[in-house]
């Protein structure tokens, strides 16, 4: 066993592998950029070393300086955790060279794999069953046009060097392949460096299944069950299971040979992960119907990876750092076993009813539900920020995993959506709400599993409300009172709520519930009794405080336990049903406003400049194209909000900026 490693990653991946090497006696170095200084992955190592700017290019991706920072620190080996580095193999042979050990398979097979097209020419050859599809090294358009003719409609575009869900495009008709392929290889050409495509038949009502993998060096490989993936948005993974529902023992023990498979056809070392697709010809109502096809493999510890901990009772890195040390597996297949069912739901800064469009910002309250000693709870919450840091533009808008174990996938729901209840974050969008709708959609619950359930759902998903404008209203009024009794208790000469002392008997409240102006009257009745109204809906308002800042909240026929925090004029309620926020409008502070700003542009989302469309000088029609900026994988287009003259361009392409940076300036006409 290694006594040193270095982690070259962030977040909570860092913060992962960090603790597991503590447990295991082993020290750790962290590697930071200007962002990250006072990270929490850095306070979870036991050194730490500054390795340059804050986009990724600068610190993260420079590995002469990584490996340059292990060789000072004494580290044996790196891991790299997921991204960044993982899969590349380059980075792999320079520490070979360097004498460190990758905590990773050989070169060799994150080469093999790492161009979907040869990989697929490669498990073609060894026996794993492909979707229908071209994956040849010709890229005439003629032929790839005539290719996708024969494969037929809907097919799907996939750039070879493809990865986190880009360089995708589904064809629903042979009229639209030859634009669809032009639009592939531009994004492809200029995510991936390369413009190869292959081409695939789209799979209809397609879950995601993959199986974990692990390899030694003495030529061992085993399965580690399952993992359904199928909760998906724009590609990406939104939840994540185990096992996967309606799994049967002949279709996993199929499966898993088919991973080792394709694992042992290139020799593969330490953690894999090799990803299907699975068509459910016979509808969810006959998983046993379902067929598989490879569609590639993720040569490194995936996001995922602790539901399957979860089910086995396994450490992943634990296995990693034995076996990149040399050990053989500690395990052998009839030796693994599964138990209960364990689900993840990714925590991410977005904002799920804007198009999941990534938000940064401050977490000013940060409040993770109770997950101590996972063995009894079946909670685990693994994170890499803590209250008051900061969600920068430059990473990955993943903020936590929520990872919940139950003995039935029934148990295991209930718990995940109890703890999402219980996860309180204030200062940006997030989608644990989100989550728990789909928690609680038909199709989740009933396990009614493909990649297309969120698009199903969307009803029950996008701009709910399960809080109420009463109980939100009430809240507010009622938190309101709760902060100036509390002035008032410390201070007995300031006199907050002088209504009372000056006989006044109401009291009237404003409030911009998602954009709707609402005027709420508070009336004091004979012994302090509260009446509350809020347009035909009124009753008497009884609160208590509770421990730790909640109260209990009676208001319109519902009692419930409140949580709110203000934040400068909005609050933010939360309540077991769910969470909400609403501003309180102090109109005398908003008198005169209303003066437009005008021919302002401003990013909607942190992210990266791709191009602008226009120079200075330029006059612009309403609804022109001016800049193309990149968020999250996707390109977004920014257009002029008016006719005008583009006065000053503030930034140049690849530059990163925040939300809300204004990216030129446009002078009305
Ligand atoms: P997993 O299959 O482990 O869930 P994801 O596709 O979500 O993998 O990718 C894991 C992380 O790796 C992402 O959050 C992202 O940061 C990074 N990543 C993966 N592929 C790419 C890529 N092609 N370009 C940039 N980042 C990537
Ligand atoms: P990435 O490298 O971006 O993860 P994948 O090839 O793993 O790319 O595909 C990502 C997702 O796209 C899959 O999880 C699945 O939802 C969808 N997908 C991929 N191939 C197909 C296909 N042939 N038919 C339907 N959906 C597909
Ligand atoms: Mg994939």
């Amino acid at each position: 066993m290694f006594t040193k490693i270095l982690i070259a990653n962030r977040g909570e991946i860092a913060c992962r592998v960090a603790a597991t090497a503590r447990r295991l006696g082993v020290k750790t170095v962290a590697v930071y950029s200007d962002a990250d200084a006072r990270a929490k992955h850095v306070a979870a190592c036991d050194e730490a070393v500054h390795i340059g700017g804050s986009a990724p290019k600068e610190s993260y991706l420079q590995w002469e300086r990584i490996i340059a920072a292990a060789q000072a620190t004494g580290a044996q080996a790196i891991h790299p955790g997921y991204g960044f580095l993982s899969e590349n193999e380059a980075f792999a042979d320079a520490c070979a060279k360097a004498g460190i050990a990758f905590i990773g398979p050989p070169s060799s097979a994150i080469e093999a794999m790492g161009l979907k097209a040869e990989s697929k020419r490669l498990m073609e050859k060894a026996g794993v069953p492909l979707v229908p599809g071209y994956h040849g090294a010709d890229q005439d358009p003629a032929l790839l046009q005539r290719e996708a003719d024969r494969i037929g409609y809907p097919a799907l575009i996939k750039a070879s060097a493809g990865g986190g869900g880009k360089g995708m495009r589904v064809v629903d008709k042979s009229e639209d392949f030859a634009a669809a392929l032009a639009s592939c290889q531009r994004e492809a050409r200029n995510s991936f460096g390369s413009d190869a495509v292959l081409i695939e038949k789209y799979v209809q009502r397609p879950r995601h299944i993959e199986i974990q993998v692990f390899g030694d060096t003495q030529g061992n490989c085993v399965y580690l069950f399952e993992r359904d993936c199928s909760v998906q948005r724009r590609h990406q993974k939104v939840l994540e299971e185990a096992p996967a529902p309606g799994m049967t023992p002949a279709l996993r023990q199929q499966m898993g040979e088919a991973a080792v498979a394709a694992a042992k056809a290139v020799n593969y070392v330490g953690a894999g992960t090799v990803e299907f697709i699975v068509e459910q010809p016979q509808g969810y109502e006959h998983p046993e119907a379902m067929r598989f096809y490879f569609m590639e493999m993720n040569t490194r510890l995936q996001v995922e990876h602790p539901v399957t901990e979860a089910i086995t009772g396994l450490d992943l890195v634990e296995w990693q750092l034995r076996v990149a040390g040399g050990e053989p597996l500690p395990l052998q297949q009839h030796e693994l076993r599964m138990q209960g069912h364990a689900i993840e739901a990714r925590i991410c800064a977005e904002n799920p009813d804007n198009q999941f469009l990534p938000a940064t910002g401050t977490l000013q309250v940060y409040r993770k539900p109770a997950h101590t000693a996972f063995e009894r709870s079946g909670v685990r919450f693994d994170d890499g920020v803590r209250e008051g840091d900061a969600i920068s533009p430059f990473y990955d808008s993943m903020v936590a995993k929520l990872i919940v174990h139950g003995d039935t996938r029934e148990q295991a729901l209930a718990k995940l959506d109890a703890a999402l209840a219980d996860t309180r974050i204030v200062g940006l969008a997030t989608n644990v709400q989100f989550l728990r709708h789909v928690v609680a959609s038909e199709s989740f619950a009933k396990a009614r599993l493909d990649t297309a359930l969120i698009p199903r759902e969307a009803g029950v998903l996008f701009n709910q409300d399960r809080v109420g404008t009463p109980t939100a209203v009430a809240a507010a009024v009622a938190q309101t009172l709760l902060a100036e009794r509390a002035l008032e208790g410390s201070d007995p000469f300031s006199r907050r709520d002088g209504f009372r002392s000056h006989g006044l008997t109401t009291r009237r409240f404003d409030f911009d519930v998602a954009g709707v102006h609402l005027q709420a009257t508070l009336t004091y009745g004979r012994g302090g009794a509260l009446t509350l109204t809020l347009g035909d809906v009124q009753g008497p308002l009884a609160f208590e405080p509770q421990a730790d800042g909640r109260f209990d909240l009676q208001f319109a026929g519902r009692r419930d336990t409140v949580q709110t925090w203000a934040v400068g004029e909005t609050v933010h309620v939360f309540c077991a049903r769910g969470a909400t926020s609403l501003v309180e409008i102090d109109l005398l502070a908003h008198a005169g406003e209303g003066e437009g700003e005008g021919g302002r542009l401003t990013a909607p989302m942190p992210g990266k400049v791709v191009s602008f469309a226009v120079k200075a000088g330029d006059a612009v029609k309403k609804g022109q194209p001016l800049a193309v900026m990149e968020a999250m994988k996707m390109e977004h287009t920014i257009a002029a909000p008016a006719d005008g003259t583009v006065a000053e361009l503030l930034y140049a392409p690849g530059d990163q900026v925040a939300e809300g940076a204004e990216l030129l300036k446009l002078q009305a006409a």
